[in-house]
């Protein structure tokens, strides 16, 4: 006898999930509400699908014990060579993040959807899943086309709520709930964060390669080196996405949090001063230009409390020092982020203490597994996301189809 498998979601964990568990002879079935696979991917990397990063290591992710057995079971090498077999070869950009080489993430789908038509999975598009129960040695499974389907385990590949109109809007976690699964709390990561700052429009558009410091209250938590782009509501850019989970997960537990960012990254105090000593003669205001962006002398001089048209040489001191420690720690309060509609990821999901670390299966349901973003597991930004859902995903597909 066969084993019939249902994976709930075609997604990137969910196609990958369907197709380690039928190349290993499972009878293998796809719902998936969309009209069509991977939606989400298509809007990754810009459109060009960060598919891995080539120097992942387990403590990219927030439970890197947890991902590690996952990932000594399908590697970054397997990753690359799953998807060499199906015709996608990496380009490797900066800081090692993997694109295919036409640069085109539907290049990435349909290499996944060709894989599964070959397999001949059955996908049944438009199908979304409602009710999963238990009846001890089966699965029964209703959608609201009003399919109700017998399998004997259940893959859920649902994803997290990151880009709900993707079709992840968190349904997953209700699944696994309902079989006694507990859920952590669920916030957006890999986000821009809304700042409370005055000069936002005058600072709107500009970007750099700088540091920038994460602090709860004046405790440094953390701290990124990259771009960082300063927008309307605040500031956004890969430094911005990587902070943003540790922002949240502060603001969470109602911590006020603080960005800082080094706006003269080329520079230090000694530096600084040499640089305001050769320019004496001439007004604060124009002895900063060319120092920074334009568009960010006014508000470092309003902020440092500095008149603008002061000559340097006449600064006293102390307003010399503030306007040093301001361009070298430019510092806002977080209000909060922007939501999971311009999320990249989900922090929280089905704990991981009640999943094995090995099979990804449920401690609780036997035949019950769980892969992707809908578990508590969330990566850096960089091509790590998608790495844990090819890793969970084959995981997951591969051990459901181990007969009992
Ligand atoms: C804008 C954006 C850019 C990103 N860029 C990158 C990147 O470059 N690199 C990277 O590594 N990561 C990136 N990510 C993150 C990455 O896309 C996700 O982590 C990954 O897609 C998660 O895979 P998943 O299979 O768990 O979930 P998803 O890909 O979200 O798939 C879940 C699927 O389940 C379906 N579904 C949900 N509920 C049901 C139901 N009840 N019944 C039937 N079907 C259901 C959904 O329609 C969906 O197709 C990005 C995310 C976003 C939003």
């Amino acid at each position: 006898m066969s084993n019939r498998i249902v994976v709930i979601g075609g997604g990137a964990s969910g196609m990958v999930a369907a197709i380690a568990a039928s190349q290993r002879g499972s009878r293998v079935t796809i719902f998936e509400k969309n009209q069509r696979l991977g939606k989400k991917i298509l809007a990754t990397g810009n459109g060009r699908c960060n598919y891995t990063n080539v120097t992942m290591t387990k403590n990219c992710y927030n439970h890197p014990f947890f991902v590690e057995s996952i990932f000594d079971q399908f590697s970054l090498d397997q990753t690359l060579e799953f998807f060499k077999d199906l015709g996608i070869y990496p380009r490797v950009e900066k800081e090692g993040k993997a694109y295919p080489t036409s640069l085109q993430a539907r290049s990435i789908t349909e290499a996944l959807e060709r894989e599964i038509h070959r397999l001949k999975i059955q996908v049944l598009y438009g199908q979304t899943v409602e009710e999963i129960e238990f009846k001890g040695d089966s699965f029964v499974v209703k959608t609201n086309q009003r399919q109700t389907n017998v399998f004997d385990k259940v893959i859920i590949a649902t994803g997290g709520l990151a880009l709900p109109k993707s079709g992840s809007d968190g349904s997953g976690y209700g699944f696994a709930e309902a079989f006694g699964h507990e859920v952590t709390p669920v916030f957006p990561a890999l986000v821009k964060l809304n700042l409370d700052c005055p000069y936002l429009k005058e600072t709107d558009g500009v970007k750099m390669e700088t540091t920038v410091r994460l602090y709860q209250e004046n405790k440094l938590v953390l701290e990124k080196t990259n771009d960082v782009l300063f927008t309307k509501y605040g500031v956004s850019g890969p430094t911005i996405l990587d902070l943003s989970r540790k922002a949240n997960e502060l603001l969470l537990k109602q911590k006020r949090v603080f960005v800082s960012i080094n706006l003269v990254p080329d520079y230090d105090k000694e530096l600084l001063i040499e640089r305001f000593m050769r320019l004496k003669q001439l007004s604060v205001y124009e002895s900063m230009k060319g120092l920074l962006h334009q568009k960010l002398i006014h508000p470092v001089l309003k902020e440092a409390k500095i008149n603008d048209q002061t000559i340097v040489e006449k600064l006293p001191i102390n307003e010399l020092e503030r306007l040093i420690s301001v361009l070298s720690d430019y510092r806002f309060e977080v209000l909060s982020s922007k939501d999971f509609d311009e999320a990249q990821v989900t922090a929280g999901g089905i704990k991981v203490n009640q999943v094995d670390q090995v099979t990804l299966e449920s401690n609780l349901i036997p035949g019950l597994y769980f892969c992707g973003e809908v578990l508590d597991i969330d990566g850096l930004c960089g091509g790590y996301n998608l790495q844990w859902a090819w890793s969970s995903g084959f995981v997951a597909g591969r051990f459901a189809s181990k007969m009992n």
